[in-house]
């Protein structure tokens, strides 16, 4: 058996002015052919997932191309043509091939491109013709549309947020793919999309209404003929008609069943829908709140600068207000700032600097923030997660400054990536444990690893482009009226509506 394989994943914040081009992707992921076998095998992803179960089974692999980039603004039509093509011109030259599996993200937007992934999966669906089964396995946060139904055979959605089951989800994906193939099984799928943008903040499914909503998943899937179901919570930060929740259910050569538990499921979700909207702790109240607490660490989660949600991840606002209070045993993990990295390298271990840290990239995040300290670490950024999530993988922060200001400690990064594993903190030779707060820069993540280890945790309510106060944002083009931009909105499927 011969198996297709490739990758692109990005989540795209339509709100966010950097550009993610060739240069994010190569900053972050773009292997080619059996170079993403030897990068991901082993390793807590969907990739890693697919890679074992298919060498498991014998399988043999078409690797072709893996790319991913930090979330950020829309992907540049010059890399994804040129990762398409890639794909394509793979397909081409592979001869006979007995299925393709995808690792796709769901909520990537190009430019001119609303839904990335329908496009590319039509594009793979045209080029092997319908007679060659495709399953892909999408982010719990992809904005699922008719065309990743309609073009792929078997969509898998993570059923975590923290997404801690990435690698189970691939190994899945791969072996429903061995069913298709072997005539075990015959997808029949149906979705729903309820009038329903939930914000980051409330999506995470240790409790709540996406833990509520998978438990009723889970119960559906014990029926045999159920193959398997998914309620992507969607990303909300992509301002497009497809943006917001989406229930997709697969069943054996049944589709009333898939569309009878679809529909029921949907309702779940719209009357769950006041439960999803989220608020977070002023900032001036949060930093008082942890300075309070006898215990350490404190975490502060500053959840609307994910940079994992699009956000800059140079926000200063929490940092701000630390140093107006003269906290001390602070760490802040971690402020995207290249040009305060190389001023920091510029003068040296050891060395005061006077600098301006953050709130560069756009007006959003709060200002730059002048600082003088001491420069106490300069390292290359490398690290390998150690936490639950995407455990094995090495993570690649870029030229790294841990610069001190009177007992804060505030890692400066080059790369963007999102604060989700305290293997962060450690490589530069801080301890976490070590310290009264910890400044974390993500939404939910973070909470697989940081949770075990923190005393306290208080959501921070700071500026940033992942905020889950969606009154903040201007939306134009995400199909009105929608709940919670227009809290009156009645219940309707606009999947059954195509626009
Ligand atoms: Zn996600």
């Amino acid at each position: 058996m011969r198996l297709f394989l490739a990758m692109v994943s990005h989540e795209t914040n339509t709100f966010s002015t950097i550009a993610t081009d060739r240069a994010q992707f190569e900053a972050r992921d773009l292997h080619y052919g059996g170079a993403l076998v030897e990068a991901y095998r082993g390793t807590a992803t969907c990739l890693g997932g697919m890679i074992d179960a298919a060498e498991r089974s014998g399988a043999a692999l078409a690797p072709s191309v893996a790319a991913s980039a930090s979330p950020a603004g829309r992907v540049t039509r010059e890399i994804y043509e040129h990762v398409k093509a890639r794909m394509l011109a793979d397909l081409r030259a592979s001869g006979r091939l007995d299925g393709v599996l995808l690792d796709l993200h769901g909520a990537m937007v190009v430019d001119g491109i609303d839904d990335g992934e329908g496009d590319l999966i039509a594009a793979v669906r045209r080029a092997v013709g319908p007679g060659v089964p495709m399953a892909a396995t999408l982010d719990f946060h992809a904005n699922l549309s008719r065309a990743m139904v309609e073009g792929a055979d078997l969509l898998h959605g993570y059923k975590t947020y923290p997404h801690v089951d990435m690698a189970e989800r691939g190994a899945e994906a791969a072996a429903r793919l061995d069913a298709v193939i072997a005539g075990r099984l015959r997808p029949t799928a149906a979705f729903r999309k309820p009038p329903l943008l939930p914000p980051l903040g409330n999506q995470g499914t240790a409790h709540g209404p996406m833990r509520e909503l998978y438990d009723l998943a889970a119960e559906m899937e014990r029926d045999p003929a159920v193959v398997s179901v998914s309620v992507f919570a969607g990303f909300p930060h992509a301002d497009i008609p497809d943006a917001g929740l989406g229930i997709y259910v697969v069943t054996n050569d049944d589709r009333p069943r898939a569309e009878k538990l679809a529909e029921a499921l949907a309702r779940e979700a719209w009357h769950r829908r006041h439960a999803f909207v989220h608020s977070a702790v002023p900032v001036r109240e949060a930093v008082a709140r942890a300075l309070a607490l006898p215990d350490r660490p404190v975490v502060l989660a500053d959840i609307a600068d994910n940079t994992g949600g699009g956000a800059a991840g140079d926000g200063t606002e929490i940092l701000r207000e630390l140093i107006r209070v003269r906290a001390r045993s602070v760490i802040v993990a971690c402020l995207w700032d290249p040009a305060a990295v190389a001023e920091c390298a510029r003068v040296g271990v050891g060395r005061r600097i006077t600098l301006a840290v953050g709130g560069k990239v756009d007006d959003r995040h709060g200002a730059p923030l002048t600082v003088t300290g001491t420069v106490r670490t300069l390292s290359d950024g490398r690290f390998v997660h150690r936490g639950p999530m995407m455990h094995g993988l090495p993570g690649r922060l870029g030229p790294t400054a841990v610069l001190d200001v009177d007992g804060i400690a505030i890692i400066l990064i080059s790369h963007r990536w999102q604060t989700l594993d305290p293997e962060m903190i450690r490589f530069t030779g801080l301890d976490p444990l070590d310290h009264h707060i910890l400044v974390v820069k993500s939404t939910i993540h973070y909470r697989a690893a940081f949770e075990p280890i923190a005393r306290a945790i208080i959501e921070v309510d700071a500026p940033g482009l992942s905020s889950s106060n969606l009154s903040r944002f201007t939306f134009t083009r995400v199909r009105r009226p929608i709940f919670p931009l227009d809290p009156e909105t009645t219940y309707r499927d606009d999947a059954r509506h195509p626009r």
